[in-house]
């Protein structure tokens, strides 16, 4: 059986940043992880030698770990679909031409993106407009760095939301090897697919997009129905998806090799993620998990 790459997102904080978020992976069980280089919400990042990138890499390294399948995540503000406010478009550009400089600097090779939001514009100006903020982008940063695009809830004025989009953006784009994709189970869902047909959606993934193309599974629960377009997720089990059809994802056989990346909700100010790892791991349904957070002092 071949090993299972299964992590949640962490927050690279101070004074260990990659060396804690490593440590901090281990300590949930994990195989793998995302980072944000700095605070999700914002685009101002502290000088990469200050981030304990060397302690990291040797952890990561002597924990069975492998770079390879570690995940980096752009911050949300970053909207190359922006075609109101020009320095929007902009910000997004240069930021990410440094982000995906630190990304191959930490030894990593994979940045995942939302791929950004009309704003009121139509779909059609977003999507061309990322195509040539990417195109701007992946001309200048020099490095081998893949951007896997992530699939959209739906939310607000996001594009980026149907695999025809996301496969539009890859087709445009000049450099369609620096692009991959990041398959979000909560926001899938929220978008309208029929999230629990597993092997239709991985079908539909391939025969749109291609499955080579896809580098991260998000694997969330939601918060709402299908076709919700909210982009709440829910932990594991306590969805409108269910610990079944995220399980299926997380052991599907086509899937093998890609990491599965959780970014459920806090319970009761703990992060959930050693409880769900396991329980994902062990591809056995618990019900009322949550409990041993919620009773926690
Ligand atoms: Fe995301
Ligand atoms: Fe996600
Ligand atoms: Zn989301």
């Amino acid at each position: 059986m071949s090993k299972l790459w299964i992590g949640s997102h962490i927050d690279m904080t101070a004074p260990d940043y990659l060396e804690g978020a490593v440590k901090t992976a281990l300590s949930y069980g994990a195989s793998t992880f995302m980072i944000y280089t700095g605070a999700p919400q914002n685009s101002i990042r502290k000088p990469i030698e200050s981030m304990r990138i060397q302690e990291g890499r040797t952890l990561l390294e002597a924990s069975g770990m492998d770079a390879s399948k570690v995940v980096v995540h752009a911050p949300y503000i970053i909207n190359l679909g922006n075609t109101v406010k020009p320095e929007t478009y902009a910000i997004g550009v240069e930021f990410l031409v440094r982000e995906l400089r630190r990304v191959h600097q930490m030894g990593f090779t994979m940045l995942v993106l939302h791929p950004g939001a009309h704003v009121g514009m139509g779909t059609q100006a977003a999507l061309d407009s990322i195509v040539k903020g990417l195109d701007e982008v992946l001309s200048q940063d020099g490095t081998n760095v893949t951007i896997a695009l992530e699939t959209m809830a739906g939310k607000g004025t996001e594009v980026g939301i149907t695999f025809e989009e996301i496969r539009y953006l890859i087709d445009h784009c000049a450099y369609p090897d620096r692009l991959g994709v990041c398959l979000d189970t909560c926001h899938i869902a929220d978008a309208g697919y029929a999230v629990e047909n597993v092997d239709e959606i991985i079908e539909t993934f391939d025969h749109v997009i291609g499955l080579s193309r896809l580098k991260v599974v998000h694997i969330n629960d939601s918060k709402n129905p299908r076709g919700a377009r909210k982009d709440r997720h829910e932990n594991i089990g306590y969805g409108t998806i269910g610990f079944k059809t995220i399980a299926s994802y997380v052991h599907h056989p086509r899937l093998e090799g890609i990491p599965k990346i959780l970014e459920t909700p806090y319970v009761n100010d703990r992060p959930p993620y050693a409880l769900e790892i396991a329980l994902l791991k062990a591809n056995k349904e618990e019900e009322n998990w949550r409990d041993k957070l919620e009773s926690a002092t």
